[in-house]
C-alpha cells in the first residue's frame, strides 16, 4: 500500500506523488479518478479495489510554480553526476561552494556544483578564479518541468511516462 502514485491536477498536471494507501482514499471518497491502474486489485473485506498506479483529482488544485528543492541529491543530478571541473564521473562527488561561503557566497542553486574529491580538495577555499580552474557550465536553477521532478521515479513507473511528458 506504500508503492507511488501519480496524481495528476484536474488539468491532467502531474502534480505530487502520493501512497497507494492516500489513493485508494482519495477515489472512495469521491475525490479523484482512477486513470491508470495495471497493477492488479486490492482485496477489501466487501469490495475489490483495482491498484492504482496514476490517478486524477476532480477539482484543480491551485499552486505556485514548483520550485526544485537545493539538496546534495539535486545538485548532484543536475549535474549529471559530473564534476563541474573535470568532467570527472567516477570517484564519488562533493559538493562544492563555487565563491566560498566565508567569502560571501551564498548557499544557492548558481553558486553550487558537484566536484569530485581532488578537484574540491584542489580549489579549497578559493574562487575559482583564484584556484584557476573553470566551470564546465554556468549553474542554474534546474526548471521544476514534471519531467524533472518524478523523472527519477520513471524507471519503476513506465506508465506514467504519458503522463509526465510535455509538462
Ligand atoms: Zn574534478
Amino acid at each position: 500500500m506504500h508503492e507511488p502514485v501519480l496524481v495528476l491536477n484536474a488539468n491532467f498536471e502531474p502534480i505530487n506523488i502520493c501512497t497507494t494507501r492516500r489513493a485508494v482514499v482519495l477515489i472512495l471518497g469521491g475525490k479523484a479518478a482512477l486513470v491508470a491502474n495495471g497493477r492488479g486489485y486490492i482485496h477489501t473485506v466487501r469490495v475489490l479495489i483495482p491498484r492504482p498506479s496514476v490517478i486524477r483529482l476532480q477539482l484543480q488544485v491551485h499552486r505556485p510554480r514548483p520550485h526544485i528543492k537545493l539538496t546534495r541529491r539535486e545538485v548532484f543530478r543536475r549535474d549529471n553526476y559530473t564534476c563541474q571541473y573535470c568532467g570527472r564521473r567516477e570517484g564519488g562527488l562533493t559538493f562544492d561552494h563555487v565563491l566560498p561561503r566565508y567569502q560571501g557566497g551564498l548557499h544557492t542553486w548558481i553558486n553550487v556544483v558537484a566536484a569530485c574529491p581532488p578537484c574540491n580538495h584542489h580549489k579549497g577555499g578559493r574562487s575559482p578564479e583564484e584556484a584557476h580552474m573553470a566551470l564546465l557550465r554556468i549553474p542554474r536553477e534546474p526548471p521544476a518541468s514534471a519531467a524533472y521532478i518524478f523523472g527519477r521515479h520513471l524507471a519503476e513507473n513506465q506508465e506514467w511516462n504519458d503522463f509526465i511528458r510535455g509538462w
